[in-house]
């Protein structure tokens, strides 16, 4: 549907959030926008169809906005990182370095079976240290991960040298 839309006109940069000197790439005008969610919902799922995944995951928070409707347009199910104490039951983690300290995320112990197929996406790709962290987790939970994807990339930023696998993104800003 709409092969003509034009996803970026429905991405804003608001300047000086949420920090001062930094540019954030607003996806809520898109997720607002019926017609171009819809699309972009597609044609992400175009792109990570042929790695044939066996389940979703998504990295909290705006992950989950693109990986849960993916999962139903695939038929998949979906699976959840989260921020920490933040899951019920056993759960695994994994720390990882920011600029300033660290952070972490963590799973349910039994959201992926080893050997499966997860493709982990999130809204957007930056330095790489957030995707390269649920990567991290998912391949500690046994899982394969044939790739990853999301709908921006901050190209500038070099995050895909990060990733020792494939990343699918829709719009490459520079
Ligand atoms: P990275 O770890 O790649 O440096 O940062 C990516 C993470 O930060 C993603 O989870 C993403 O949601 C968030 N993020 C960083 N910058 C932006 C931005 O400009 N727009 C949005 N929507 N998310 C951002």
């Amino acid at each position: 549907t709409h092969p003509d839309l034009d996803l970026r006109a429905h991405i804003r940069g608001i300047p000086d959030f949420p920090k001062p000197g930094i540019l954030f790439y607003d996806i809520s005008t898109l997720l607002r926008h019926g017609p171009a969610w819809r699309a972009a919902m597609e044609r992400l799922a175009a792109r990570i169809s042929p790695y044939k995944p066996d389940v979703l995951a998504g990295i909290e928070s705006r992950g989950f906005l693109v990986a849960a409707p993916l999962a139903l347009e695939l038929g998949l199910g979906f699976v959840m990182l989260r921020k920490p104490r933040k899951l019920p039951g056993e759960t695994i983690g994994l720390d990882y370095a920011l600029e300033y300290g660290t952070d972490r995320i963590e799973m349910q112990a039994d959201a992926v079976k080893p050997g499966q197929r997860v493709v982990l996406l999130d809204d957007l790709l930056a330095t790489g240290g957030t995707m390269a962290a649920g990567i991290g987790l998912l391949r500690q939970a046994g899982a394969e991960v044939p790739a990853v994807a999301a709908l921006i990339e901050l190209a500038f930023l070099n995050g895909r040298a990060r990733l020792d696998l494939p990343c699918e993104t829709l719009l490459r800003y520079d």
